[in-house]
This record gives C-alpha cells, sequence and structure tokens, in this order.
C-alpha cells in the first residue's frame, strides 16, 4: 500500500501519543557534576572533570562585546581622565575630552604628549576604540599616528592605514618596527574602530635573565591582526627592539604623535595567565 508522506508522519505521530499514553517515561537521570574516580591530568593535581576542581568566577559579560564587563577596570568611560597623567611629569592628563571621546591635542596649543595609566599592569585583556582624523593630513606616518604601549614600553601601532602606503611594520595592528599585521582591517578615516587585545608581560629570573617574551594578540575591528606575536623587545624608533632592560609590569600608555586621533570606550580585565587552576 503506498502512502503520501504527511498521512504516514500523522499515523507515526499518533502511535507515538498512544505509546506514551500508556507508558511513562521514566525521569531523566542527572548528570554527574563531575568524577572522582577518573584519571588524573599530566601533574597529577586534577582528574579529568575533576569534581573538585575550582569553578571558574562568574563574569557578567557586556550587552555587547564592546561593553566592558562585570571584572573590568574602566579606564576611560568618555567623561574624564581621572585614571591618566601626563607620561613626561606626572601631571593630570590634559588631551581634550568632548562628546565621549578623548583627542590627543593638535600641535602649538602648548599641551600635549604622551599620557600613561596611573595604575600598572601585567597581562591585561585590552578593549579600546580609536578613530584617526576624518581628515586626511598628512602622509606615511603622518597620518593619524598614535600608539598604544604596553608596560609603557611595548607598541602596538596606531595610524591612519586606510589606503596608505606606510611601510608594513608601521601600519595599524603592527608591533611597530617588528611585525606587520596579518592584514590590513583598517576602516576609513574618521571611522570609530576597535582593538581587542591579550597581551601577555614577559617574564625574568633573579638574575635579570628574560625567561618569556611579551607577547600580543589583535583583533582590529574583529579581525585577526596579530596571533600570540610575541615581541622583539621594547619598541624603539629606527632601532631594533631588544630586552635589554627587566621591564615586568607598567602603565599603559597613549602616543600623541602630533596628529588629533580620538579615544573613546577604553577597558581592560587583568589576567593571571599563570594561575594553575
Ligand atoms: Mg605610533
Amino acid at each position: 500500500m503506498k502512502r503520501s508522506l504527511p498521512a504516514l508522519i500523522a499515523l507515526l505521530s499518533l502511535v507515538g501519543g498512544l505509546a506514551g499514553a500508556q507508558e511513562k517515561k521514566p525521569a531523566p537521570q542527572p548528570h554527574p557534576t563531575g568524577y572522582t574516580d577518573t584519571p588524573f591530568l599530566p601533574g597529577g593535581k586534577w582528574r579529568v572533570h575533576d569534581d573538585n576542581r575550582p569553578r571558574p568566577d562568574v563574569v557578567t559579560p557586556g550587552k555587547t562585546s564592546s561593553e566592558a564587563p562585570s571584572d573590568a577596570i574602566v579606564l576611560f568611560d568618555g567623561s574624564n581622565l581621572d585614571e591618566w597623567v601626563m607620561d613626561k611629569d606626572n601631571a593630570p592628563a590634559d588631551w581634550i575630552v568632548k562628546d565621549g571621546f578623548m583627542e590627543v591635542p593638535s600641535k602649538g596649543q602648548g599641551v600635549g604628549g604622551y599620557i600613561r595609566t596611573k595604575r600598572e599592569f601585567r597581562d591585561i585583556q585590552l578593549h579600546l576604540e580609536f578613530a584617526t582624523p576624518e581628515k586626511v593630513e598628512g602622509n606615511s606616518q603622518g597620518r593619524g599616528n598614535s600608539g598604544v604601549f604596553f608596560l609603557g614600553n611595548f607598541e602596538l601601532q596606531i595610524l591612519d592605514s586606510y589606503e596608505n602606503k606606510s611601510y608594513a611594520d608601521g601600519q595599524a595592528s603592527a608591533l611597530y618596527g617588528y611585525k606587520p599585521p596579518l592584514v590590513n582591517a583598517c576602516r576609513k578615516p574618521g571611522e570609530w574602530q576597535t582593538y581587542d587585545i591579550i597581551f601577555e608581560a614577559p617574564k625574568w629570573d633573579a638574575e635579570g635573565n628574560l625567561l618569556k617574551k611579551a607577547y600580543i594578540s589583535v583583533l582590529q575591528n574583529g579581525v585577526l591582526t596579530q596571533h600570540r606575536q610575541a615581541y622583539l623587545g621594547a619598541t624603539g624608533h629606527k632601532s631594533v627592539a631588544n630586552y635589554n632592560k627587566v621591564i615586568e609590569s607598567g602603565p599603559l600608555k597613549l602616543q600623541d604623535h602630533g596628529n588629533p586621533t580620538r579615544f573613546r570606550n577604553i577597558w581592560v580585565r587583568e589576567l593571571d595567565l599563570d594561575a594553575n587552576n
């Protein structure tokens, strides 16, 4: 006997319904929350799926991936520069704050210079938004140049790299003077752009020997531009970076390169990447 497909489905569901009415389904077995009889992982501290292993701390994410999560330190929310000082003399930061962003003061106003956070950091996750000047002035490294310096020394370049044929290791998302980004993910001049960054601080032994280099991973506008890239050392200009100086922690620094680059929505999460949890 040939049946149409809808008729067959109707028949099957009817049979299923009758069977369900006759036998009560057994209550689902609860899944164990963990195990205490599984093999140990290398190192012997925790078993596979160990029930005694501490669960991760709960963090409430922001409503969007740009909004600071509950455990973030907000370094700039658009209202003031309370978390920042002038790098040169520790005076209150004098960059322009208006309309929810900060801006590098234009040259010739007798103000400006690098600013840095009052706080010092080691390993961090950083979210930062920037916009290079809408009106394109200058060329190459003179276009919307700024930068984020981790531990005050390891620069991730900010530049208006939109259709800008400047040298590769000076483009936005470059480890300045060393490593070009994987791709050029720049938006147009004047448009807001995002950096989402994981920075790992270098490690040294008691004698000042380098144990681990600094590493950085970067998403620019959601596009991977650096993937756990090691720094060659503290950033220099027209010189090869090096690890001659022990730098274990330090502030975040923003560069005044004479271009009115804007910033907004800056927050960090302190990380403890060595924690054995
Ligand atoms: Mg720069």
